[in-house]
């Protein structure tokens, strides 16, 4: 069976920087990329706010060269889905999609989450044409313009808000007669003149000609007070949460309660020691390229750490 000192797994940004620590330290890391080669930012247009870009760079470009970085310094990248894990003891065995099993000594999670989608047709048919979930990569797009917002979280309220310093007229489109979101957010909604909130109000479909033009709702679905309405918009951004990519180490390591994986204080431990999880999946809260990013590097200094403490060369 093929044994490697540290094997990470997911080729986000913090995968990636992971990869890029932990080859230059001489562990040799082999990384699988998984479904996604890239992670979310693949999907993403221009990403502005990454340091080091002044002019902005492109999701593609810019995890094409954190690919290149790993690879440079003998990080073994590879395509590949991980099937199933043991954590029960070290060596960990980490079996791929391809049947490839592999021990690893140690094993970095980086699957990162990904957006909720309602689950209608016209997500995937406009994705990329007006349908985005995240408001801060894609709300540039759309200044001047009439955007709506899905959800009534927290997330669904500072997306709002982000979105109404850009566009003309922001909708949100919240399903419960009420927003879930906190107080403080609430408030900063309410401050906003160009935010309207569609209570009780659920999507149907979208419509438009190649790009989203509209939305097609409903209020008081299933009741006799059923409505059905229609708004005109350019933008449909969907803030109903994340889920992180937790399912195949269900039940091998500890979870909370929305399935990220917990991490130990400052540090990227999990409670198997040994294994390490940086980004997405690892936090619900700043879910940013650049945070991903910084936790893979942290994650790498600990692999490095562990591997020295336990004499394992
Ligand atoms: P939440 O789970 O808090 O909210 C999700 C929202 O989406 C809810 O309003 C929910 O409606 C709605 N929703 C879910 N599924 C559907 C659906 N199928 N159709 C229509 N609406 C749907 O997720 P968030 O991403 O907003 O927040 C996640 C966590 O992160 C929370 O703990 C939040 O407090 C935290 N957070 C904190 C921030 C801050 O402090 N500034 C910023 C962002 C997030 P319903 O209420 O009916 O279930």
């Amino acid at each position: 069976m093929e044994r490697t000192k540290c094997l990470i797994i997911g080729s986000g940004p913090a995968g990636y920087t992971a990869a890029i620590y932990a080859s230059r330290a001489n562990i040799a890391p082999i990384l699988y990329a998984g479904i996604q080669p890239g992670g979310q930012l693949i999907t993403t247009t221009e990403i502005e706010n990454f340091p080091g870009y002044p002019e902005g760079v492109q999701g593609f470009d810019m995890m094409e060269d954190l690919r290149k970085q790993a690879v440079r310094f003998g990080a073994d990248v590879r395509n590949g889905v991980v099937a199933k894990t043991d954590f029960s003891k070290r060596p960990f065995i980490v079996t791929i999609d391809d049947g490839n099993e592999i021990e690893a000594e140690t094993v970095i999670i980086a699957t990162g989450a990904s957006a909720k989608y309602l689950g209608i047709e016209d997500e995937k048919k406009y994705n990329g044409a007006g349908v985005s979930a995240c408001a801060t990569c894609d709300g540039f797009f759309y200044r001047k313009k009439v955007v709506a917002v899905v959800g009534g979280g927290d997330t669904a309220c500072e997306e709002a808000v982000y979105l109404s310093n850009l566009a003309s007229k922001v909708y949100m489109i919240v399903r419960k007669d009420y927003l879930r979101a906190s107080k403080v957010m609430q408030q900063r909604v309410a401050e906003k003149e160009n935010i309207e909130i569609l209570f009780n109000t659920n999507t149907l479909s979208l419509y438009g000609e190649n790009k989203v033009q509209g939305a097609h709702l409903v209020k008081f679905k299933g009741t006799d007070k059923e409505q059905p309405f229609d708004i005109a918009i350019d933008g449909f951004f969907l803030a109903i949460g994340h889920k992180p990519n937790t399912d195949v180490f269900n039940g091998q390591i500890n979870l909370d309660e929305q399935g990220y994986i917990k991490t130990e204080g400052q540090t990227t431990a999990t409670n198997v020691a040994g294994v390490f999880a940086a980004g997405d999946v690892a936090d619900p809260r700043y879910r940013q390229a650049i945070t991903s990013a910084g936790m893979g590097c942290k994650a790498a200094l600990d692999v490095e750490k562990f591997l020295v403490e336990n004499n394992i060369k």
